[in-house]
């Protein structure tokens, strides 16, 4: 199940305690379905549980129960079929047959515990989230302009601040930020998956800082392979010369212990040799190695 239907099925199972706010959700379900007018009120969902909740909130608010139908494609449309009981729904929010432009009636607001239960009723009709693991993305889809600038202004009100977009015909509110999602998601009651996103946060946060962590040590591998590789060149090199034997025996000690061991950190040579030497130590006697190579014709 997609992680948008999960917030979903979570804000489905909220029953919102007073009237008041079940008043706010019903119309926040029925106001950003796909349609709020004397022809239709109706919301398209891929959410069954979206769907049912659309349901249910119209009989316990309005008494009148809308009609299901599953799309061919596999959606849930809800709609009121009768004339007079769609003129009655508008009527019970304070809406007109006779509005032209559709606005929030904020008098369906009551009190400030309603204005999380009327995002939430918005959030299942027209609102989605992006599955963590890939994106931070949780946006709103309305289709008149007037009614997306008052969704605005209700965000506002709970001190959220979405960023605003035109999509075709569609006006878009969206939050790209986790903590902002957080946010949005506590505001709307889905407490459950705000943790999970708070998990998957730390989940990637904490594999980005092993990559890191990994990349490092790589790094640092490979760079005293290449080192190693360096030294054993300029080693051989001096033997070829017949130079050995004229090396300081520090420097003698040495060669043997990394043509023997090509794989030795500068911390493994140190412990081998038989004198109390620090790791900068070694690393100059290495590189006088390398040194008096280079000096060799
Ligand atoms: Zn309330």
């Amino acid at each position: 199940m997609s992680f948008s239907k999960n917030v979903k099925k979570e804000l489905s199972l909220i029953k919102p305690e007073k009237q008041c706010c079940l008043c706010a959700q019903t119309y926040g379900l029925l106001l950003f379905g796909r349609s709020f007018s004397s022809t239709a009120v109706k919301v398209l969902t891929q959410s069954k549980e979206a769907a049912e909740t659309y349901i249910q909130s119209s009989m316990d608010f309005t008494g009148i129960e809308p009609t299901l139908i599953i799309t061919k494609s596999g959606k849930f449309s809800v709609k009121f079929d009768s004339p007079d009981d769609r003129i009655l729904v508008l009527n019970s929010f304070g809406h007109s047959e006779k509005d032209v432009i559709l606005r929030i009636n904020r008098a369906n607001l009551e009190d400030e515990c309603c204005y999380g239960a009327f995002i939430r009723g918005a959030f299942l009709s027209c609102g989605t989230i992006t599955d963590p693991n890939k994106n931070y993305h949780l946006e709103f889809v309305v289709a008149h302009k007037q009614l997306c600038g008052d969704l605005l202004s209700v965000m506002h009100d709970v001190g959220l601040e979405p960023k605003n977009l035109q999509r075709g015909n569609n006006h878009i509110l969206y939050f790209r930020n986790s903590e902002e999602i957080e946010d949005v998601l506590t505001i709307m009651g889905a407490t459950e998956s705000s943790l999970e996103l708070m998990g998957t946060k730390m989940v990637k946060n904490v594999r980005n800082k092993i990559n890191r962590q990994i990349n490092f040590e790589t790094a640092n591998i490979a760079r005293t392979i290449n080192a190693s590789m360096a030294q054993i060149n300029a080693i051989k090199k001096i033997i070829d010369k017949k130079q050995f034997d004229s090396l300081p025996d520090e420097l003698k000690e040495i060669a043997e212990i990394r043509i023997n061991n090509p794989d030795m950190s500068l911390k493994d040579i140190q412990n081998e040799i038989g004198e109390v030497i620090s790791r900068s130590g070694v690393n100059h006697r290495l590189n006088r190695l390398v040194e008096i190579a280079s000096k060799l014709k």
